[in-house]
């Protein structure tokens, strides 16, 4: 340790892997995360680089498992069992590869990590400091991904806006990354907002001149400047922030609200956003084989041409903040487009269905049904309803973790006569608890990275549903649960019909459950959003996608 960083990961070396460092300024919530991730999608898909992304969070959270759906949007998980924000789901989606907990670095990681070294005697004698110390983890994390993701470019969103305390020191850090690796090889981005006060319809960019002199005054020189705003702002603004920041107007851009986010990255790419970046860090092209921006192009058409409408109805408590279901949202919305089909999306609030008139009535017009993940008794009778409904209407029906859950309790209670049958989750007295805490979970204490996470294997069993969609009998997916279908009750129930057709290999957790003779019926343990792609949509997806095309092909005969 010496007194500027905190050394090098073993085998890395200063320019073999680029820095691309995208910050924000103004306000929070204008698609930094959406234009990072479109941004990784081009150098990878059209330019063939590899690519490693990473996400800071000024939060003290360790990760984002014991963060409220309600307020934060859902909690994306990874295939290592890693906890994480929306965003990381985004990068997956776009750059269609995984990550992992080297992909995401929180405040409470971060503080956390310093803290146990301290204790340790890792920096005895010393007296632990933001710089260099919180500053040489931050970048010794970076280097660290690089050396390990042999990447071309590491690419980094820095949460929050410019200007806040939470992420100052992530800034300092980045300064002093592109100090020591050379300017050569960082390039900066600023992502500002230009306001349209409805008063004056014009745009004002004082406020976008601020956030980057704000920048500035971290000692950080932005290498190209992108102007987000509704409308298509005017080549004057576009002057103003290109002298206010010493960026030459060609590297200042404007990404105005335009189309979905399949065709975000080719607007970006018509910019010339990437040939910019790539210049600015010396790196060319590594293939002249587009094929995977052509796939990636014939689904943003495929997306814009898609005819058939379909009404899927999705269940749940935090139906007010649709954020709490973003992968969810995604699987449908990037599933849709491979039938020829366009989406829309029902939300029901089942705390008012409370028998099968109630459930009908919601769920009239309604082409399938998603009972997502959740937790606790609120709204639980409803979403049983809703599964009957299902299940005695032959309209398909997708059950993601609780929903999965919840198709066994109704199975329980109205095929196989077991009354008041239910998880112990919601009702710990229950006469029959067909689903019960996984025995791993009984001794668990704490509620921060406990439950079940992360990606297991499922065997499935061989002429199921499920195997004719997976076309394999071993896959991987993802989980995040403290409950199981209780072993006691699964011959009683398999033999009043219901057939389990995945399991853990190891353990006797059910995974998968289906109903034969039905359009679809099916529900996971798991949650197969995380695993869904736009190149490649979760198999399940597909399924449960294409039996609510038929459906309403089959009523507009
Ligand atoms: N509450 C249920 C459990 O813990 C389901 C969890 C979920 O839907 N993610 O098992």
């Amino acid at each position: 340790m010496n007194e500027g960083y905190s050394g090098f990961p073993k085998g890395y070396e200063i320019g073999k892997t680029k820095f691309v460092i995208i910050t924000g300024s103004v306000m929070s919530g204008v698609g930094k995360g959406t234009f990072s991730a479109s941004l990784g999608n081009i150098l990878k898909l059209y330019h063939g680089l590899k690519i490693a992304p990473v996400k800071f969070d000024g939060y003290f959270n360790v990760d984002a498992g014991t963060l409220n759906p309600y307020r934060h949007g859902e909690v994306f998980v990874l295939d290592d069992g890693t906890e994480t924000d929306l965003d990381l789901g985004s990068y997956e989606r776009m750059l269609n590869q995984n990550n992992s907990k080297d992909n995401y670095l929180t405040a409470g990681k971060l503080f956390k990590m310093i803290i146990d070294k301290e204790r340790k005697g890792d920096y005895l004698g010393r007296d632990v400091q933001i710089i260099p110390h919180v500053t040489g983890e931050i970048k010794y994390f970076l280097r660290n991904l690089a050396a390990k993701s042999g990447a071309d470019i590491v690419l980094v969103e820095v949460g929050g806006t410019v200007g806040d305390i939470e992420t100052s020191y992530f800034l300092e850090a980045m300064r002093e990354l592109a100090y020591e690796e050379g300017r050569s090889n960082v390039c900066f981005v600023n992502v500002c907002y230009i306001v349209q006060p409805p008063s004056l319809g014009e745009h004002k960019s004082k406020a976008a001149q601020i956030g980057i002199r704000t920048l500035m005054q971290t000692g950080i020189q932005p290498d190209i400047v992108i102007c987000r705003s509704h409308n298509p702002v005017a080549d004057n603004i576009k002057e103003k922030m290109s002298v206010f920041s010493n960026v030459p107007v060609n590297r200042v851009f404007n990404m105005y609200d335009f189309g979905t986010i399949y065709t975000i990255p080719l607007f970006l790419q018509d910019l010339g956003i990437d040939a910019e970046v790539l210049k600015i860090i010396g790196l060319k092209s590594k293939t002249t084989n587009r094929d995977d921006f052509g796939e990636w192009k014939d689904l943003a058409e495929k997306f814009k041409s898609a005819k058939k409408e379909i009404k899927i109805a999705i269940t749940g408590k935090y139906t007010n903040v649709h954020d709490s279901y973003f992968s969810i949202i995604k699987a449908i919305e990037h599933t849709a487009p491979y039938f020829g089909a366009k989406a829309e999306l029902m939300w029901i609030e089942t705390t008012e269905i409370k028998n099968q008139d109630d459930a009908k009535k919601a769920l009239k017009d309604i082409d399938g049904v998603i009972v997502p993940g959740g937790f606790g008794e609120r709204g639980v009778e409803g979403k049983i309803e809703c599964v009957r409904y299902c299940r005695e209407n032959n309209v398909p029906y997708f059950g993601l973790c609780y929903g999965f859950q919840m198709a066994v309790i109704e199975y329980a209670r109205n095929i196989c006569n077991l009354a008041g049958a239910h998880t112990t989750e919601v009702d710990p007295k229950t006469e029959h608890p067909v689903i019960c805490i996984l025995p791993e979970q009984e001794e668990v204490k704490g509620l921060g990275g406990t439950m079940r996470l992360g990606g297991h294997d499922v065997v499935v069993k061989e002429k199921s549903v499920a195997h004719k969609l997976y076309g394999s009998a071993k896959i991987r997916e993802r989980f995040r649960h403290r409950y199981n279908v209780n072993t006691k009750y699964i011959d009683q129930l398999e033999k009043a019909g219901l057939v389990f057709s995945g399991q853990a290999g190891e353990k006797k957790i059910m995974q998968i459950l289906e109903l034969p003779n039905h359009k679809f019926f099916v529900g996971t343990q798991y949650h197969p959003e995380f695993t869904s792609k736009p190149l490649e949509p979760n198999p399940l997806f597909r399924g449960f996608v294409e039996a609510c095309v038929d459906i309403r092909e089959f009523d507009n005969i």
